[in-house]
């Protein structure tokens, strides 16, 4: 059950051993929260007909080596986004973009503290703050 903690795999105990467990419970939680639509802006498809994935948008599994101790915090609610399966198959969405959508959604301060919280190296810097 939901506890009204953050969706990060560690605030629920998630390891390696139950990781697609959580993962299943996460895409449960997402669609619940944001509603079974895919979160790429201006898409049109129906999820219903096409169906629908979570995505890591921000930082990808596939960049991170199953060796490297935690690589499932990834799977957490700041990273992950729902995305109906012709955009999940489309390669061409910018990480920025979704990196924008997780700043609007849980702010500038919180997305970069997850991002700087992750225990092994990752591709994405997120922009310089603006202070000015
Ligand atoms: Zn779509």
């Amino acid at each position: 059950m939901r506890s009204g903690l953050p969706l990060v795999p560690k605030l629920y105990g998630a390891e390696e051993e139950n990781v697609t467990i959580w993962r299943r419970f996460l895409r449960r939680e997402l669609v619940h929260d944001r509603g079974p639509k895919c979160e790429r802006a201006g898409c049109q498809n129906d999820t219903k007909k096409v169906g629908f994935h979570i995505h890591e948008g921000i930082v990808k599994k596939n960049e991170i080596s199953e060796s490297v101790p935690n690589w499932w915090e990834i799977f957490s609610e700041y990273n992950c986004f729902i995305l109906c399966v012709s955009c999940h198959m489309n390669k061409g969405l910018p990480r920025s973009e979704f990196y924008e959508m997780a700043v609007e959604r849980y702010s500038e301060g919180t997305v970069n503290e997850w991002l700087e919280s992750l225990p092994f190296k990752h591709v994405f810097q997120p922009p310089e703050e603006d202070n000015g």
